[in-house]
């Protein structure tokens, strides 16, 4: 049923690209592991390396400083003296061939490993260290883009709406950036999930510190307004890989039809509680692993004008570009997303997929 309804749709959003889209979703996944910080992430780091798999944020950000320490004086001060581009606009073709010198910021401190594009060597299973704490996280590598993308800073009060199991809670963490996290999921039998993976990766005294809850995500705003600096909006969506191979709870079974219709008014009403538990000024990040526009730009749009309709609140959707250009050689990125970025499934790097757009929140 999946498959049928992505044949339909997906061959007309992606036309000549769909046939390689989809035997990569039927196709083994790849994976990455985030390094956990409060392990022995050095010696782990080590290990990985024997294995041939290269921190791909780390390079990242050495193909930056290569590119700004071969730029000519003149240009380094040219633009550091120029004011922050607000990232609202698309870039032209040549700005895109250089990689922003000064590279937006993504959130610090992430480390995950990943084996090279056409190398699907799988990692072992992570290891407990003396005190039982995990030395990395197996996720799908591209579900960090949003966190890394979301540039959390220190200080800063964040949120994550829709949190289980629990791979981005625990990478918000890794940034030692959060001076307060909530980390809330629907389902408490997930938010269980969800606080074992955290005390299976993070010394007691921070795991603690995290407020873990079980509300209705959609009510937030009503509960908490104008409050975090970072917000992470992970909703459920169609989980398209997950669709196609999983019998288990399918959402396409016909005993889910109806949630499955009501998906896009259940993402675009969280993204909007996210929006009004975002502070003026503070960043919202909506993510999905689903490919469709419908649960993706649509979404999108649809929050962005309910909030300044019924809500007074402006939002400006960020121009994520740079994290395309910074992260290319890991990911196969969709070039045409008419707002935010979205990851393909590729035979030769089989992560995603992926979309995720930032909104800041103006007034
Ligand atoms: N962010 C998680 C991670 O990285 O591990 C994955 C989140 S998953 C894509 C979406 C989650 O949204 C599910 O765990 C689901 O229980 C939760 N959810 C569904 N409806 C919700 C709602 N109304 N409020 C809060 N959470 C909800």
């Amino acid at each position: 049923m999946a498959l049928q309804n992505f044949d339909m749709n997906y061959s007309v959003q992606f036309g000549s690209l769909w046939p390689s889209i989809r035997v990569s979703l039927l196709s083994e996944q790849k994976y990455g592991a985030l390094i956990n910080n409060f392990s022995h992430a050095d010696r782990v780091s080590q290990e990985l390396e024997l294995l041939n798999a290269v921190d791909f944020v780390y390079e990242s950000q050495k193909t930056v400083q290569r590119v700004q320490e071969d730029l000519p004086v003149e240009q380094v001060r040219a633009e550091e003296a120029a004011p922050q581009e607000s990232h609202t606009e698309q870039l032209s073709v040549e700005e895109t061939q250089t990689p922003a010198l000064l590279s937006p910021s993504i959130s610090p401190n992430i480390k995950c490993y990943t084996f090279s594009r056409g190398d699907v060597s799988r990692f072992p299973p992570a290891r407990p260290d003396a005190f039982g704490t995990l030395d990395y996280y197996l996720l799908d590598a591209a579900s960090l883009l949003p966190v890394l993308a979301l540039n959390v800073q220190p200080g800063d009060l964040v949120l994550d709406l829709c949190a289980a199991p629990g791979g981005k809670t625990l990478a918000l963490l890794q940034t030692g950036c959060c001076r307060q996290l909530a980390a809330n999921d629907i389902s408490a039998s997930r938010s269980s999930r969800l606080r074992r993976v955290l005390s299976s990766y993070l010394p007691k005294s921070l795991s603690a510190g995290v407020r873990i809850t079980s509300w209705d995500g959609r009510n937030w705003g009503d509960l908490e307004g104008d409050t975090y600096n970072r917000v992470l909006v992970d909703v459920p969506c169609t989980t398209d890989r997950h669709s196609v191979m999983e019998e288990d709870n399918n959402i396409f079974s016909r005993l889910r039809s109806k949630e499955r219709q009501m998906l896009p008014m259940l993402q675009m009403q969280l993204l909007l509680a996210g929006l009004l538990a975002a502070r003026p000024g503070g960043e919202v990040m909506y993510s999905t692993c689903s490919l469709s526009q419908l649960q993706n730009e649509y979404v999108v749009e649809r929050a962005v004008e309910i909030a300044e309709i019924e809500h007074n609140i402006r939002v400006r959707v960020e121009d994520l570009s740079y994290v395309r250009r910074l992260f290319q050689d890991t990911f196969s990125f969709f070039a045409d997303c008419r707002l935010g970025e979205l990851v393909l499934p590729h035979l030769t790097a089989n992560f995603g997929p992926m979309y995720f757009c930032k909104l800041r929140r103006e007034r």
